[in-house]
């Protein structure tokens, strides 16, 4: 067993299934991923994909600790696709992982890799190593009287895996937006789970907020999952914390994406940021500020 929490698996597509109108399954297969550990829940990791045309994702392994500048120094159209998905399920004993994708035509190389995926194709993931990974968001603590669960359809899959990870007993409402009627998947839970599904039908994202306000909610203290489309989470969690004043502690919430921004373009941003706060902590280390 590794004692590094992550590790990349090199892995192919065994299959693919349609869910709904707007989601896809892909199960991915390959020796490595017996070692793939998932934690379950909202466990996430990168996917390297290929462009179109190169047999395999580029990405500088032999690296090391180092890949990410290396992978990163490489040109754009060369290096591999990077993007964030969820397990939605795995199988270490066949061994197999699936992932749910949300079809967003070809605007985003994930979403058109995926529409086009066939037994075969070549991917790598980098992904748990061991159970307890910082990859799981998903951790109510002990005080925590029920579960609100709030989520898009690209934060579903982590929606479902952490229905069906939750004990019988565990009171959870959940506000589940998808795109069309017909993603309105079954969903497995040992839980007392209210769900509520709200679907777009062509509006934008946002629907959870308007839904969450006129709430009826259960009484006691609640531990919040909020993930999906940054802007509503951050409205979501804006009235969580400040209208409803739930302990911002308890209200995990997370982007999984941006309308308007590739996961590349948020990427450099935060490289942006960290680098500008590593410089203004060493002004202020300088200046003794
Ligand atoms: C922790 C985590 C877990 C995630 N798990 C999943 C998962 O299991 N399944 C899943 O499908 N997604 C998941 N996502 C979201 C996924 O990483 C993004 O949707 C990603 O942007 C898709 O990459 P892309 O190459 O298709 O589009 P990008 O190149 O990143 O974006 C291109 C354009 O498409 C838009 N776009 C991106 N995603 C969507 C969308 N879903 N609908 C409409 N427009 C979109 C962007 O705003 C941009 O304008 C997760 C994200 C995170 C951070």
């Amino acid at each position: 067993m590794s004692d590094q929490p992550f590790a990349f698996f090199p892995a192919e597509v065994v299959r693919t299934a349609r869910l709904s109108s707007s989601l896809l399954r892909i199960t991915f297969g390959g020796p490595a991923l017996a070692g793939f550990a998932s934690g379950g829940r909202d466990q996430s990791f990168s996917l390297f994909l290929p462009h179109p045309g190169q047999p395999e994702p580029v990405v500088p392994v032999e690296e090391g600790e180092g890949w990410f500048w290396a992978w990163r120094a490489l040109p754009e159209q060369e290096r591999a696709v990077m993007r964030s998905y969820t397990v939605r399920a795995a199988r270490p004993e066949l061994p197999e992982v699936d992932v749910d994708f949300v079809l967003h035509g070809d605007t985003g190389p994930a979403s058109a890799w995926a529409g086009r995926a066939a037994a075969g194709d070549r991917v790598l993931l980098l992904g748990p190593a061991v159970e307890d990974n910082t990859s799981v968001g998903f951790r109510p603590p002990a005080g925590a009287e029920w579960i609100l669960l709030t989520a898009d359809e690209t934060a579903l899959p982590a929606a479902a895996a952490i229905l069906e990870w939750l004990p019988a007993g565990t009171r959870v409402s959940a506000f589940l937006e998808v795109p069309t009627e017909d993603d309105r998947l079954e969903l497995t839970t040992a839980a007392e789970a209210e769900v509520h599904w709200l679907v777009r039908d062509g509006a934008r994202p946002g629907l959870a907020l308007d839904a969450l306000r006129t709430a009826d909610l259960p009484a006691g203290t609640p531990y919040a999952w909020v993930a999906g489309e940054a802007a509503a989470v951050r409205s979501i969690r804006r009235h969580l914390v400040g209208e409803r004043g739930l302990d911002r502690k308890l209200v995990e919430f997370t982007g999984y994406w941006r309308l308007g921004s590739s996961e590349e373009q948020l990427r450099a941003e935060a490289i942006a940021e960290a680098q500008a706060a590593a410089e203004a902590a060493g002004q202020a280390a300088v200046t003794g500020s």
